[in-house]
């Protein structure tokens, strides 16, 4: 459903992103792994061009979404980042209520009534299993939520716009255990409507979930195909080496 190619990114002298090549496909979780500062989080903005705002930044090279050109002269940011939403690493709630959050990316789109915005609160906390919790705190402030209950409405605040595709910048990375497995569990639901690109430290959730596995290191898009094939019998011995080290 994306395809990056021949793809660069230079922030002012550095080139963070080099000659990058690589699918993400539909239905899946499409999962980026490497060490620290090897531009996956470049990459996962630039899918929805949100490294724009950057300083002297130079882009060059393709990414199609469904067959278009992501980069195009014509391109309605809005509508792209509708069709595209992104989760981060940290919970970014509005400092707003619980039912104003999820419906937020809607309304720039249209105009709701109170019933609407609450049938819509109703499907979307569903989707992401923070219903039974929060029906009764509709009106509270967002805040007044647990961090992992707020990754929660981040996600839903996302879903809410009915996007195609899920980015995801490590979304588990600030939450305990437990909230993990829940978003986790989530997002192996998710994949039967949206394609996910998840960028992740951690082996272990890559190995769980991931179908499709791409392996990131300085810049560079090492290997990327079946996670089988990369952790059990990958081609290139970055991948070993990385696999082994942090596993
Ligand atoms: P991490 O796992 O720590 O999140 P990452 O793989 O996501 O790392 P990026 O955040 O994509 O890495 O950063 C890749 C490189 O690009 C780093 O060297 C970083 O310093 C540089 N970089 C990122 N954003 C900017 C920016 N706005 N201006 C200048 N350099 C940047
Ligand atoms: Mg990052």
């Amino acid at each position: 459903i994306i395809n990056v190619s021949g793809f660069n990114v230079t922030f002012g002298e550095t080139r963070v992103l080099k000659d990058i090549a690589v699918s993400f496909y539909e239905r899946q979780v499409n999962c980026i792994i490497g060490p620290s500062g090897s531009g996956k989080s470049t990459l996962l903005r630039s899918i929805n061009r949100i490294n724009e705002g950057t300083d002297q930044i130079d882009i060059n090279g393709m990414i199609s979404f469904k067959n278009t050109d992501i980069y195009g002269k014509d391109r309605d940011l809005t509508l792209l980042r509708k069709e595209i939403g992104m989760v981060f690493q940290r919970p970014c709630v509005f400092p707003r209520s619980i039912l104003e959050n999820v419906v937020f990316g809607i309304q720039h789109h249209q105009k709701l009534s109170k019933a609407e915005k609450l049938e819509i609160a109703e499907t979307q906390l569903k989707a992401v299993s923070l219903w039974t919790e929060v029906s009764s705190r509709l009106h509270e402030p967002a805040h007044s939520l647990s961090i992992g209950q707020q990754q929660r409405l981040c996600i839903a605040r996302a879903l809410a716009v009915k996007p195609s595709v899920l980015l995801m910048d490590e979304p588990t990375s600030s939450l305990d255990p437990v909230s993990s497995r829940v978003i986790e569990e989530l997002m192996s639901e998710l994949k039967k409507e949206y394609t996910i690109v998840l960028v992740t430290h951690n082996i272990a959730q890559a190995q769980r979930i991931s179908d499709h596995l791409i392996f990131m290191c300085e810049g560079k898009v090492i290997e990327s195909g079946d996670k089988e094939k990369l952790f059990c019998n990958p081609d290139k011995i970055q991948t070993k080496t990385y696999l082994k080290d942090e596993y």
